[in-house]
């Protein structure tokens, strides 16, 4: 698919979504600090509105942290079934624009308004009436970013919040982009950004004007991937789904892989990514999946339910490793393009049960270990193998 400038892609992102909600719902909290999160001893913030943020408060960190930082703030256990509902009225919304609508999560969706503009104007008259018609309907406020593709929609519309509306036209992305850190690149991440910046590159303007060889080093395979987005461009369709139901991570290669271990890193890379977002989301799954696309562009998804929810990373990454084996055992030598991990069937964690979330896990850890007796019983020795097991084989 070619990219064309012609697309209209909107990103709505609610401001502080669960804080705004529990404001909406509980008066005495306007114009305090409130930062909604789990209360345990190893809680994690989910969101700190913009009056916490100005004490360095954000999202994603450990609780105990944001207390010493703001200890005047507001602190509230998630209520998800709120936010749901609450989320649900937004996408309510939202569907009146468009069929093609993209769930992140419950707060956040990409648009495909490019059918929708003769019936309501250009992208951004689009744009205002949605925030019009979210606040009118739920009260909360949400940014927009309007631009011909995901990813500058995206940036687009953290680039003014809160109750942001910004538009990026095809002539002002470079504009837009070169000035950004590296880190606001998808995937550049603790890992990738010293790399690049011990090349000296710092913006997003020095990585795509960078030289591609000096690059690889830092990026690995991964540097055309890269470029392109440095360029601003990315033709990712909006695929229609509803919020909330999956949480997923994946990667096309820019050559394909054969090496195992190269695809088993990635693999634990995408799980890392993909529970530390449950578990800063508050929920845990029962499903995971795995997506692998070969070279020749055969897309296969494997994917298991385990009997207990979970967002603890080594389960996840230990069944997700497993769909994959059992694939990989009867095709050793295909090359793979892509490669994608996710989960499903969320449910909503409830913080102060840690010893029921370990049980959880263990019962998890024994449907595992049902996927690899099952692949062994397949597939024999040309299935998996544990380390100890294939030294004495070897004896
Ligand atoms: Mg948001």
């Amino acid at each position: 698919m070619a990219e064309s400038a012609e697309r209209a892609i909107l990103h709505v992102d609610m401001d502080a979504f669960y804080a705004s909600v529990e404001r909406l719902d509980d008066p005495s909290l306007e114009g305090q600090p409130v930062v909604v999160g789990g209360l345990g001893p190893r809680g994690v913030v989910a969101t700190a509105n913009y009056s916490a943020r100005k004490f360095g408060v954000h999202s994603a960190m450990p609780m105990a942290r944001a207390r010493r930082l703001c200890p005047q703030a507001r602190f509230i256990r998630p209520r998800m079934s709120r936010y749901r509902q609450m989320s649900a009225a937004v996408f309510g919304v939202l569907g009146g624009f468009t069929p093609l609508l993209e769930g992140l999560s419950l707060d956040e969706a990409f648009l495909d308004v490019s059918g929708s503009l003769r019936l309501f104007g250009g992208p951004l008259e689009i744009a205002r009436r949605i925030k019009q018609e979210i606040h009118r309907q739920t009260g909360l406020a949400a940014s927009v970013g309007v631009a011909h593709n995901k990813f500058l929609a995206k940036l687009a519309s953290d680039a003014q919040k809160p109750d942001g509306l910004v538009w990026v036209r095809p002539d002002e992305v470079r504009a837009f982009l070169d000035p950004m850190p590296i880190a606001r690149l998808w995937g550049i991440g603790k890992q990738t950004a010293p790399r690049l910046r011990a090349l000296g590159i710092l913006t997003i303007g020095q990585l795509r004007r960078a030289d591609e060889t000096a690059l690889q080093s830092a990026l690995g395979n991964r540097v055309r991937h890269f470029q392109r987005l440095a360029r601003g461009e990315d033709e990712r369709p909006v695929e229609t789904r509803r919020p909330d139901k999956s949480i997923s991570h994946e990667v096309t290669f820019d050559t394909d892989i054969v090496e195992a271990g190269e695809l088993l890193a990635e693999l634990q890379r995408q799980t890392e990514s993909v529970a530390r977002r449950l578990r800063a989301q508050e929920l845990m799954a029962r499903t995971v999946v795995v997506k692998i696309r070969d070279g020749s562009f055969r897309t296969v998804t494997r994917s298991r339910s385990l009997r207990a929810c979970t967002n603890n990373t080594r389960t996840l990454y230990r069944m997700a490793r497993a769909l994959f084996e059992n694939w990989r055992a009867g095709h050793r030598a295909t090359p793979i393009r892509l490669l994608g991990m996710g989960v499903s069937g969320l449910e909503p964690a409830n913080a102060g049960e840690q010893s029921q979330g370990d049980q959880s896990d263990s019962r998890a850890e024994r449907d595992i270990d049902r996927v690899f007796d099952e692949i062994n019983r397949r597939y024999g020795d040309a299935g998996v193998v544990h380390g100890q097991v294939l030294r004495r084989k070897r004896r």
